[in-house]
């Protein structure tokens, strides 16, 4: 095996799987771009076995700190692992984030389960490399009809990959019906990111249960959460998004479950304008916004910290007397004080009294790792609403 040789005292050394480029003080030029290396620090301690880009500024991605080799039975047992976790949430469901790349010790990979398909999202070069062992191992772990490679775009560009989209293993229909919390609803592989946001499981359920009367469903991408809340007994739910094709798949995950098109609307529009526009002419008893990440890096902090602002003021004013808000945040450099600290002040400036009755984060298929604190970026909160 081929050795890299790097600074001491690094994250690495303390848990971390990232090793970055200025953190290497000696690599081998006969190295190929996503070969698997031994680790060394400079005085000879071994850090664990990973792979090599020298392309990306993540140069290094560990995948086991033993000497053990990368080859089908470790990806089997690493998938039996990571799916044994899982088994409890496998009940009403029979879906769930199987691999959670970093926090399931395999940089680099994402694996969803629907039914009896699988959807992988590939997103480094160390792992594109491993592709047909990959596949192999997830068919002996879960004999799926079908695996779909969903690979992330913005993560393969830097990596210097290309975007892979279809499947790669047998076949499936373009929605990929599934259940989850006893409901039905549908995987785009067409839609975004693995098709469905299976992270938002535990605080759609929880939005369910609370939310009555009239509903909107704020970024509702495929409808999960506004469709928790008419199964709930919600009278109505607004479904707003801005993606034409998301909310046509709303209407079938409504169809799905049998529920009324009578007790739903579907506006495609912009939510930060479409909120704004209906200040004062519309009143809902409960709410759930779920903006996508709204920064990539912490040199936009402050705008994501405006937008939330602006996004959870506009809904505390729509809504009636203790009515509900949820409010979900997955911008991941946005942390938990912060949101609650946006919260706070939407609540101070619209002179409401909030109170928390559910604070969510992410469910047990998209664990966070205590040693890599990346792995962490959801936040959820239930409020009642509550005027003097
Ligand atoms: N709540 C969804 C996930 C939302 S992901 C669920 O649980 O499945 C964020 C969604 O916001 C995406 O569907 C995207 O199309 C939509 N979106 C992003 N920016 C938007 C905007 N400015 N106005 C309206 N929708 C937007």
């Amino acid at each position: 095996m081929k050795r890299i040789v790097v600074q001491p005292r690094i994250r690495a050394c303390y848990g971390h799987p990232w090793i970055y480029r200025n953190e290497i003080v000696h690599a081998d030029e006969a190295l190929e771009p996503g070969e698997i290396v031994d680790i060394f620090t400079s005085n000879g301690v071994f850090l664990g076995r990973g792979y090599y880009n020298p392309g990306s500024k993540i140069s290094l991605r560990i995948l086991t700190r033993r000497y053990e080799n990368i080859g089908k039975d470790f990806l089997v047992n690493r998938f039996k692992k990571a799916l044994s976790l899982r088994k409890p949430l496998l009940h009403g469901s029979n879906a769930c984030r199987v691999v959670f790349s970093e926090a399931d010790d395999f940089p680099g990979l994402i694996v969803d389960l629907f039914d009896r398909w699988v959807v992988v999202q590939i997103n480094t070069l160390g792992v594109e490399k491993l592709r047909s062992l990959v596949i192999d191992a997830l068919l002996e772990v879960f004999e799926p009809q079908g695996i779909f490679d969903k690979s992330d775009a913005s993560s393969r560009k830097k990596e210097g990959l290309n975007v892979e989209e279809g499947w790669v293993y047998g076949k499936g229909p373009e929605l990929l019906p599934f259940e989850l919390n006893g409901l039905k609803f549908y995987c785009d592989t067409r839609g975004q990111k693995t098709g469905f946001y299976l992270d938002q499981r535990w605080n759609a359920k929880v939005f369910g249960q609370f939310a009555t009367g009239k509903v909107l469903d704020a970024f509702s991408y495929t409808g999960n959460f506004g469709i928790h809340a008419l199964a709930g007994g919600a009278d109505h739910v607004t479904f707003l998004d801005y993606s034409e094709r998301a909310l046509e798949i709303a209407k079938e995950n409504l169809k799905l479950n049998e529920l009324s098109l009578e007790k739903a609307e579907f506006i495609q529009s912009n939510a930060f304008d479409y909120l704004k526009s209906i200040q004062g002419a519309a009143y809902y008893d409960a709410i759930s916004l779920d903006p996508p990440s709204l920064a990539k890096s912490s040199r936009s902090l402050d705008s994501a910290l405006r937008g939330y602002k602006e996004l959870n003021l506009r809904a505390m004013k729509l809504l009636r007397n203790d009515g509900k808000l949820l409010s979900s945040s997955c911008t991941r450099i946005v942390t938990r004080e912060r949101f609650e600290d946006v919260l706070n002040s939407a609540a101070k400036d619209t002179k409401t009294d909030v109170i928390f009755i559910y604070h969510g984060g992410q469910p047990p298929d998209h664990p966070v790792k205590q040693s890599v604190p990346e792995t962490f970026y959801l936040k959820s909160y239930l409020m009642i609403v509550h005027r003097e």
